[in-house]
């Protein structure tokens, strides 16, 4: 299987390539140039399989040109019960005789990031290795708190790699910086920006953009490569974990191979319902795939009107990770929607850049329409539903889980749709223990107390078990102190080099 360009056709080079270079050099995303097809008998049989027996299936049908004993070794390095404390790794929890909820963020830094940044370091270095380039990878984040530490743990002790991560000093929560400054590992580097998340951006996209840096690099054998999610080696490993929630819904006798359920996933990049679009084409039996926005909702309007505007105001809400007006692996869907129409995406991507708004034709709408069902919440909705679940279910859900739980809801008001839903599960409550406390009533003690004493307070109250990663993180070593001015930000990155 080879990969093209969104934006243009004549480009076809292997996965691994794919991977390697993250980015289409005239901008568009990679993109697989057939879709492979898992058969029920196949699905049956995979209900008896482990998540990393299932991880096989899945990613050899895309990643052709590994082999075996690459794919296993990329695999098992990623998805352990260490990094993720359960067998499961992607656990099914059932709410109610319709919905599920699959749960993402039992790994290291407890939000769904972990299921693609575990195995994408692994990923890379394999594909950098086949592909005999003689270099160094240095990744580069820029982050608002959630993927930087993903991306860490994920490239941590990751041979030929190194890792700086910039934050924004007065962007990220104590438990966020905290999870960066003591991050371990003998090849990372953090540093905060003074500033906001656009400061920590703008500055790292500079240095992405400076051709003479890149040579400078070059020259020293090493080159600059980003985690975000649009490389393919991010995408693939989320068709995974659907595939085996369903296969798991099977062996509990749940549902029979076959039956159809639906798909619900908070979304913010679209990156993580676009991995269960590439599932239902693959025969996984999807019938709706829910797409749940907060307040930022452009996305609910774009399916119900087919026109993508973000020219609207940005708000910060309670799902911080879904504060997003530019979805960009939308495009991958355009793609595969117009029958891949190269040419059309590149118009409506030109569209975008140039006034912020594109409108798609009747027959992509209506397509996308058949297996999109759009809806919103905002952090009114998403708090009464946090309360909700927990007084009809005894179930504790984060933020963004919160607001895919809302959106179901009313789908199935509106719709009358009962089938078996996957409900995508994003973070831990502890991670958004303030917003989910308060949701629940507690807003007075959120108000006095730091966020370890609230992650006791969660605990206790709910009799949940505080994840790992988060309790020992209060008396681990800060190992980074630095804060660096925009314009130093080279200069930081250049001595951690040199070292
Ligand atoms: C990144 C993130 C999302 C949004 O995922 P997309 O792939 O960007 O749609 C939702 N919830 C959490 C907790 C996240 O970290």
């Amino acid at each position: 299987m080879n990969y093209k360009s969104t934006r243009d056709n004549n480009i076809s080079v292997k996965s691994s390539e794919a991977i390697a270079k993250g980015l289409s050099p005239e901008g568009g995303l990679f993109v697989p140039d057939s879709i492979p097809i898992i058969s029920e008998s196949n699905i049956k049989y995979m209900a008896g399989m482990s998540y990393t027996q299932r991880a096989k299936e899945i990613l050899g049908r895309f990643l052709t040109d590994f082999t075996d004993e690459e794919l296993d070794a990329c695999i098992n390095a990623a998805y352990t019960k260490e990094k993720f404390e359960t067998n499961a790794i992607a656990p099914v929890y059932k709410l109610s005789d319709s919905q599920y909820v699959l749960e993402l963020w039992h790994g290291p830094t407890c939000a769904f990031k972990d299921m693609a940044l575990q195995i994408l370091p692994h990923l890379l270095t394999t594909s950098v290795k086949k592909l005999g380039i003689e270099r160094e990878t240095v990744i580069l984040v820029a982050t608002s708190g959630d993927t930087g530490k993903a991306a860490l743990e994920g490239f941590k002790d990751v041979d030929n790699t190194k890792i700086i991560v910039f934050f924004p000093d007065e962007g990220v929560s104590q438990i966020q910086r905290l999870q960066m400054c003591t991050q371990e590992g003998k090849n990372v580097f953090v540093s905060a920006v003074n500033g906001n998340f656009d400061d920590a951006q703008n500055g790292v996209k500079a240095i992405f953009t400076d051709k003479e840096y890149e040579s400078f690099l070059q020259d020293n054998k090493k080159a600059l490569s980003s985690a975000n999610s649009i490389n393919w080696g991010r995408l693939v490993p989320q068709i995974v974990y659907y595939f085996s929630a369903y296969c798991d819904m099977i062996a509990a006798g749940e549902i029979e191979c076959g039956d159809e359920v639906n798909i619900c996933v908070p979304t913010g990049n679209f990156g993580n319902i676009l991995a269960a679009y590439y599932a239902k084409c693959m025969g996984l039996p999807v019938k709706k795939l829910i797409c749940a926005s907060n307040k930022n909702n452009v996305l609910t309007d774009f399916i119900n009107t087919g026109v993508y505007d973000k020219n609207r105001d940005f708000y910060v809400t309670t799902s911080p990770s879904m504060d997003i007006l530019i979805s960009s692996n939308l495009e991958r869907l355009l793609y595969m929607i117009s029958g891949g129409r190269a040419d059309v995406v590149s118009s409506y991507m030109a569209e975008l850049k140039e006034n912020g708004i594109y409108t798609v034709s009747d027959e992509i709408k209506n397509e996308i329409k058949e297996s999109f069902y759009g809806g919103c919440a905002d952090d009114i909705k998403c708090a009464d539903t946090i309360k909700e679940t927990y007084e009809k279910h005894g179930y504790v859900t984060d933020t963004h889980t919160a607001v895919a739980v809302c959106v179901h809801n009313e789908y199935v008001k509106e719709t009358g749709d009962n089938t078996k839903t996957i409900i995508a599960s994003t973070a831990s409550p502890f991670k958004f223990n303030g917003a989910v406390l308060s949701a629940l009533g507690k807003e007075d003690e959120v108000n006095e107390l730091d966020e370890f004493r609230l992650l006791e307070k969660l605990a206790n109250d709910y009799e949940l078990r505080i994840p790992a990663s988060l309790k020992t993180l209060e008396e681990k070593e800060v190992r980074f102190e630095v804060v660096c001015d925009k314009n130093q930000m080279k200069a930081v990155i250049n001595e951690f080099l040199a070292n």
